[in-house]
């Protein structure tokens, strides 16, 4: 019980890529007067209980008053300032997750927050929310689109209210369009059982999986080589190469390419960028890449090269790399969500959201 089983569920979930890439997901247990919370930037696979930040509830509780407060900047910006004043001694060296609301909110002991690309399959898809009803029943909770955060935070609890309403239960399971679940629990053993129903009941339902056989390196693709040299040069960074036969396929033509052309949940947009470019055949790389700089704004943190395969962009390898990772994982909430009434990436408005928010601009510093 409490901080020892927080660390082993957090250990679990977060070295197994199928939940967790990157620096996402999200952990926390509460008693009657403190929460603990995953600190912001810490990988939950390699957690200890010093990874925890311990908040004061009470403190917590009094910050939903500001939902009425300013413009939505000001709101988050006083939110954040609350966490941090809420806490504990002893714990001012740590940043409490962006979630923490939203995990205190919850009834349950034990909350277990995160990405797999199996659920963003069907959260990111245009028949999600009625799939979702017929495959795990009423009980479990849909959240529409939101930004992350506060509005979240009040969106679900808004939610959770008219559910007590109407049939006096509280969720368990809640899913989140464009994001991601939380499962909360009195027990740990109760959160691996609640995981292992979602996951099995998807996977049952997925017409088809992807095929990430057949990976090949640069210097096995003809033209790869010297994408790999330009993107370097053009970027001043680092570039990472990859190609299999399921991206071969995405990189085949622009029409193929078109589910993965924007951005599924924010982790996607802090990693892999909301704006992949992609090069037909016959145009110049340089001329393709100065010419998206100038239109976003920004690099592109991927590039496909028609015919070739994909590039991540970063500044470093690691982060190149990354950028390739939660690319892969777009190409399965892709494939996935073709058994859900086909995919559905995030609308501009949240992306330009993500793009600007100072908490995502800092993880995304962290993790490079
Ligand atoms: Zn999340």
């Amino acid at each position: 019980m409490g901080i020892e089983e927080l660390t082993a569920l957090s250990r679990f979930y977060g070295a197994d890529r199928n939940y967790i890439i990157a620096g996402g997901g999200n952990t926390s247990y509460k008693d009657d007067s403190t929460l603990w919370v995953k600190g912001s930037g810490v990988a939950l696979g390699e957690i200890t209980p010093e990874g925890f930040v311990a908040l004061d509830r009470v403190k917590l509780a009094g910050l939903w008053k500001l939902a009425g407060a300013g413009t939505s900047r000001e709101r988050e910006a006083a939110v954040l300032a609350g966490m941090m004043g809420a806490r504990k001694p002893g714990e001012e060296a740590k940043r409490p997750s962006v979630e923490t609301l939203l995990h205190d909110l919850l009834h349950f002991r034990y909350v277990v927050h995160t990405h797999p690309a199996l659920v963003n399959g069907l959260t990111c898809s245009r028949g999600g929310e009625g799939a979702l009803r017929d495959l795990l029943g009423t009980g479990v909770l849909w959240i529409p689109i939101s930004d992350p955060g506060f509005v979240l935070a009040l969106t679900v609890r808004e939610k959770l209210e008219e559910r007590k309403r109407t049939d006096g239960k509280i969720p368990e399971i809640i899913f989140l369009q464009n994001h991601g679940v939380f499962v909360a629990a009195h027990e740990g053993e109760k959160i691996r059982s609640l995981y292992t129903t979602i996951m099995d009941t998807l996977r049952k339902k997925i017409k088809r999986f992807p095929n990430f056989e057949n990976p090949l390196p640069a210097g096995a693709v003809p033209g790869a080589e010297r994408g790999v040299e330009l993107l370097q040069n053009l970027s001043g960074g680092r570039v990472v190469f990859s190609r299999n036969n399921e991206i071969a396929a995405v990189v085949k033509s622009p029409g193929a390419f078109a589910p993965l052309s924007s951005a599924y949940t924010p982790d996607h947009i802090v990693y892999a960028g909301s704006d992949p470019l992609f090069i037909e055949k016959e145009i110049d790389i340089e001329g393709a890449w100065k010419a998206h700089v100038e239109k976003t704004g920004r690099p592109p943190k991927i590039v496909a090269l028609e015919g070739v395969g994909i590039f991540g962009v970063g500044s470093t390898e690691k982060a190149a790399a990354l950028a390739v990772e939660l690319f892969i994982d777009a190409v399965k909430i892709a494939v996935y969500a073709e058994s859900f009434g086909g995919p559905q990436c995030m609308t501009d408005e949240k992306i330009a959201f993500i793009n600007t928010w100072e908490a995502e601009q800092y993880r995304a510093g962290l993790a490079t």
